[in-house]
């Protein structure tokens, strides 16, 4: 097994995105809540700019785990402390951290809605944003799976200030991969800038635990994997 030994940016990276995320951010209730027609051209309209304006690209890389405990990974010196992790990932030898972002242009552009009292469509296209880069974190982590295929089991992502993940981790997540090749500043309160952007990490082993809380091949956009565990599901995520 050889992952990639330096640090990775990608670019030109496939985007899909799922109107079904962009109204959960509207704050549509899947199976519940069904948009009107107005709401659909505006998302619509919000989907078209959105496409225009984002830059997706990523920076990933791999680094060995030195000590495990159950509530803390050592990687490279940085302590990174996440509650139950032992129990989540189970034993893990490697992690991938990586940082995501679709650019600074689609959040320009929704001030600029802001300012000029466009609310609705700036209000959706913020929406746009966000769905577009949770998309894009899936699809770094599908690429960080099938990097770690045949020999190792690659988990679920996990990030900063997420679930009960103290947020100043976003620090160490930095240290270790360097956002600024890609664009990705963080500022004192661990904020990222641009704000459409997320940092993440994924563990790796050959007993490592995955599919145990939903099916990660389930949604998964590699097609062609020989070593998907169980069938796609249809969705938009898939190019
Ligand atoms: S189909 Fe499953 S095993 Fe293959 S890359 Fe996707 S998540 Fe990994």
């Amino acid at each position: 097994m050889r992952l990639p030994a330096r640090q990775q940016v990608l670019t030109d990276l496939p985007l899909a995105i799922d109107p079904a995320e962009v109204l959960r951010f509207q704050g549509y209730k899947p199976g519940r809540d069904a948009p009107t027609a107005d709401v659909r051209t505006l998302f619509d309209e919000a989907l078209a700019e959105g496409r225009r304006l984002m830059a997706p690209r990523a920076v990933a890389r791999w680094a060995p785990v030195t000590r495990r405990d159950a509530d803390a990974l050592v990687v490279e010196g940085e302590a990174l402390v996440i509650p139950h992790i032992g129990e989540r990932w189970g034993p893990v030898d490697q992690v991938a951290v990586a940082v995501c972002t679709i650019g600074e242009a689609l959040e320009q552009r929704v001030s600029a809605l802001w300012a000029a009292r466009e609310l609705p469509l700036a209000s959706m296209l913020d929406s746009v944003g966000s769905g577009a880069v949770e998309s894009l974190a899936e699809y770094v982590n599908d690429l960080l799976c099938q990097q770690g295929l045949p020999a190792l089991r690659v988990t679920n992502r996990i990030s900063p200030g997420y679930g009960d993940w103290d947020v100043a981790a976003q620090r160490r997540i930095f240290r270790l991969c360097d956002g600024e090749a890609i664009g990705v500043r963080l500022n004192e309160a661990c904020v990222m800038t641009p704000g459409k952007s997320i940092s993440l990490m994924v563990g790796a082993g050959p007993e490592a635990r995955v599919d145990h809380y939903f099916s990660q091949c389930a949604r998964c956009w590699m097609r062609e994997c020989a070593y998907r565990r169980v069938p796609m599901r249809a969705t938009v995520r898939r190019p």
